[in-house]
């Protein structure tokens, strides 16, 4: 069967990092968080003191390599080797991520590496743009949402069960401010790619959102 390439973009707490690792898992595919490359970008500038600076981020980039790695504990993103998949869902680096990522010269560096990661097909691809720009030509595309409380609930006990200490109200509104920045942004805004099948996870069952997915595939 041909490994296809499958994108599923949305916004944050759609249910896009459960569902594209589940999916990958049942297809044999590799599955890439492209979210967690934007997240180490930020990490790797705020630790180096550059975040305003394109000229310093250009030459910062040339000094950093990024890896996935598959361990016992899923998937996990190495920078200059080493782990950094835990340091980079801080809330801090969640919106610094979100502000670098309309910066051109973030989203050209990791332009071509999220095209090398695809490249070869059977992988399922997580982000904002992966149908839109990243992958246009897509085998297939999803555009995954849900109900902003819904959102912002989810986002809340994902980040209470990794012990970070936050209210609910600071979670909705750093979603709400992360989802304007993310989809008014003039390069590569958030938004569905017009051949993207559209699922509103809102009342679906994890199981439910897979199936439907499989179905389309
Ligand atoms: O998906 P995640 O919440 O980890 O993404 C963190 C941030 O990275 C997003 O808010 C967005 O600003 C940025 N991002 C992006 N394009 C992608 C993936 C993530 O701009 N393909």
């Amino acid at each position: 069967m041909k490994r296809r390439i499958i994108t599923i973009d949305g916004p944050a707490g759609a249910g896009k990092t459960t569902i594209s690792r589940l999916l990958a898992k049942r297809l044999g595919y590799v599955y890439v968080d492209t979210g967690a490359l934007y997240r180490a970008v930020a990490l790797a500038a705020a630790s180096a003191n550059c975040v305003e600076d394109e000229d310093l981020l250009s030459d910062l980039f040339k000094e950093i390599t990024l890896e996935f790695r598959n361990g016992q504990n899923g998937l996990r993103l190495f920078m200059n080797g080493e782990d950094v998949s835990d340091r980079i869902r801080t809330p801090e680096i969640t919106m610094l991520a979100s502000r670098l990522s309309a910066k051109p010269v973030v989203r050209k560096y990791l332009l071509d590496i999220q095209r090398d990661m695809g490249k070869d097909g059977g992988v399922i691809l997580e982000g904002r743009d992966m149908g839109t720009v990243v992958f246009p030509h897509a085998d297939v595309k999803f555009y995954l949402d849900a109900a902003n409380e819904i959102r912002a609930t989810r986002r809340y006990k994902e980040l209470s069960d990794k012990g970070i200490k936050i209210t609910r109200a600071e979670v909705a509104a750093d979603m709400k401010k992360r989802d304007e920045n993310d989809s008014t942004r003039s390069l590569s805004p958030l938004k569905p790619a017009e051949d993207a099948i559209r699922i509103d996870s809102s009342k679906m069952s994890i199981e439910s959102v897979l199936e439907t997915m499989k179905r389309y595939i």
